[in-house]
């Protein structure tokens, strides 16, 4: 049984709920009979000109890079920002740079990433 959603959601913030979250991929993940994967996830900022990530979208990047049960080299982050009207998307490719004696931890490397529909 999977316990109920604690996130905390607020206007301009939200608190993950890791457990939960990482319960719900698992989930479709034996649903789909292993062909849907997580790949990243998309947030909202509200009354904003631009999708820049946040300090704490940098980490939320980093947790999600380290974490052994995503599996990811390469993670995505998709952030909609606007209006309530009319929102925009930022999506952001983000992978950890390599490790060094001079770079014991490990850089996070971002670079936008374009969106393109195929129909
Ligand atoms: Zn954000």
């Amino acid at each position: 049984m999977v316990r109920a959603l604690r996130a905390i959601h607020k206007r301009y913030s939200y608190k993950h709920d890791h457990a939960w979250e990482a319960a719900r991929v698992a989930s479709e993940y034996e649903r789909s009979e292993r062909t849907h994967v997580y790949i990243g996830d998309w947030h909202t900022h509200p009354n904003a000109s631009s999708g820049r990530l946040s300090g704490t979208d940098k980490r939320s990047l980093r947790t999600v890079l380290g974490s052994q049960e995503a599996r990811l080299r390469r993670t995505l982050m998709v952030v909609l920002f606007g209006t309530s009207t009319e929102w925009q998307p930022d999506i952001w490719a983000a992978e950890l740079g390599r490790a060094s004696i001079w770079n014991w931890r490990r850089s996070l490397l971002i670079e936008p990433v374009l969106l393109r529909r195929y129909t």
